[in-house]
């Protein structure tokens, strides 16, 4: 593909015909389309004066989700070098984790939380990333650099996230302009977005949904986003009358659900009158099963509309806006151009209502894991690339998603969660012998992290959930921590000395089930 990027040229075209209208706000300050192009032009030039340009770099951000994010990924992407954002959720040593695999060449960090003598910061002196530059310090961005990238075409790097994949520790995928701009498209014509939405943002940045799904859908239709820098429930209420759309992922539908039902009946009511009046209320990144659709239904008044997809592919189903012909249970259609194909194991097409693994192809799919050719390989079956998801195909043609052919990769929160990457971190606490971890179902989180572990002979080191919470913080993000530890004396193994992690599973759900039974224990309580 040598076609010029279109994603550029229709990002160019919003910040120019859009003007004085409002592009970004967040707790710092609201941006017109003007600004936003005026900022984010000094960075990118700032970017391409050093002698070389920007061509194939890969810049990370680190930021909070507010203007100074969204100025520096405007920025970078009209540099043409690949965005790799980096997140403040994750400890330094996770952040660092990144920037390594992404062979990073400069890190903007948001002057809040630049901090030369960090721990991120020192590392990365170490690791020779070129420059550190610190967002907002204008003088950093004297913006005499040349005007526009050299040739960015559709099959150049724009963005670069890390995901577990379908087995093993994060690799990234890097989503090239022509990826993105099928994504972006195709999304903001089936959800018929334009430069009247107002979409409110409480999504992470470091994730295909918050990044693509959300915010370049709204930016690339001319609309304008709010971020909300936490994911807090009265924030979002008294912010629904303001907004036209809101994505959120099943765990958000929940606690929003949660929170208006302990709310008093006039706050409810107003809560309520204010939520209906979005005019597009979605989820993704895991199953909305459809008792909470129904909640949700009842309190926005429309179902939501349920789509889904991957770092990998960007989204390929999804139902359709028209809120009557949205399906409880199913994530609809193919959309953006995408090709799906239900297979056995074999990778012969399935008949209609069997189940087997969903394969994609089209022109959002990604072309390669970073720097990872085997698992690249592993990935695809020729032009299909292998999700590791069962779905089956309904009457309808609406396709049903079952759940994940892996028991290595855990939906939690809709975050892809590595089991083998949180083994590797717990193996080493003190008191764990073995360790083993699978993810169960829960009716919030979608499932839940339980740590399995045989112990150690210590009495020196208590063996608990907060033990192995506050071992692994350094290294771990939060939402990876495992929130319940089932201690057992062996872990069932296979001939070969395997963990059978499919029978380790039902064995844990089913004594998580009885002591539910015996004492509804709370998330967070041994057992
Ligand atoms: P990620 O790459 O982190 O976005 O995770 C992608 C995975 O999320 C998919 O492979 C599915 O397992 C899951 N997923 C995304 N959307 C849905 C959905 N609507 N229903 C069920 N699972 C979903």
């Amino acid at each position: 593909m040598t076609q010029p990027s279109q994603l550029l040229a229709n990002l160019e075209k919003q910040l120019r015909v859009r003007g004085d209208a409002v592009a970004v706000s967040g707790q710092s300050g609201t941006l017109s389309f003007r600004e936003l192009s005026e900022q984010s032009s000094r960075i990118a030039r700032r970017l391409m004066k050093d002698a070389g340009g920007t061509a194939g770099q890969r810049i990370g951000v680190l930021a909070p989700a507010d203007l100074a994010w969204a100025t520096a990924f405007v920025g970078i992407l009209r540099s043409g070098a690949v965005v790799v954002p980096l997140s403040p959720l994750h400890p330094p040593a996770e952040q660092h984790r990144i920037s390594q695999t992404a062979r990073l060449d400069r890190l903007l960090v948001a002057s809040e939380l630049a901090d030369p003598d960090s721990a991120l910061q020192c590392e990365l002196r170490v690791d020779g990333i070129e420059e550190m530059l610190a967002l907002d310090s204008g003088a950093a961005w004297d913006g005499k650099g040349p005007q526009r990238p050299p040739n960015v075409t559709a099959s150049s790097g724009a963005v670069m996230l890390f995901t577990s994949g379908t087995t093993g520790q994060p690799k990234g995928v890097q989503l090239s302009h022509g990826n993105l701009w099928a994504l972006v498209d195709g999304l903001r014509t089936a959800w018929e977005f334009s430069e009247d939405d107002r979409l409110l943002h409480s999504l992470p940045l470091h994730h295909l949904h918050g990044i693509a799904v959300a915010f370049m859908v709204c930016l690339w239709s001319g609309g304008s986003t709010k971020f909300l820098r936490r994911f807090q429930s009265q924030a979002l209420f008294s912010e629904f009358a303001e907004a036209t759309v809101w994505m959120a992922v099943p765990a958000q539908h929940q606690t929003l659900l949660d929170a208006a039902e302990t709310a008093s009946k006039t706050e409810r009511q107003r809560w309520a009158a204010d939520a209906r009046t979005l005019r597009l209320v979605t989820s993704g990144s895991a199953a909305l099963s459809s008792k909470m659709g129904a909640r949700v239904a009842e309190l926005f008044g429309q179902y939501p509309l349920e789509r889904y997809g991957m770092t990998e592919v960007g989204i390929v189903l999804s139902n359709p806006h028209e809120e009557s012909q949205r399906q409880a249970g199913s994530c609809g259609r193919p959309v953006g151009g995408a090709e799906i194909r239900i297979v056995d194991e074999q990778g012969i097409d399935v008949a209609e209502g069997e189940s087997g693994e969903i394969w994609i192809r089209g022109p959002s799919v990604f072309a390669a894991y970073f720097d990872a050719p085997e698992a690249t390989a592993k990935g695809f079956a020729g032009s299909w690339f292998r999700s590791g998801d069962t779905a089956k195909f309904r009457a309808d043609g609406y396709v049903q998603i079952l759940g994940r052919t892996s028991v290595d990769i855990i939906k939690s929160a809709g975050y892809k969660l590595s089991a083998l990457e949180i083994e590797a971190v717990l193996k080493e606490h003190p008191a764990v012998r073995e360790i083993s971890v699978v993810g169960v179902p829960d009716e919030k989180w979608g499932e839940v992290v339980v740590a399995a572990v045989v112990p150690a002979a210590t009495d020196s080191v208590e063996l608990s959930v907060d033990s192995l919470a506050s071992f692994a913080k350094d290294e771990l993000a939060r939402y990876k921590l495992p929130r319940r530890l089932v201690q057992v004396e062996e872990l069932p193994k296979n001939a070969l000395g395997k963990v059978m992690k499919t029978v380790l599973r039902a064995e844990i759900e089913a004594r998580l089930l009885r002591t539910a039974e015996r004492k509804s224990a709370e998330p967070g309580s041994d057992v």
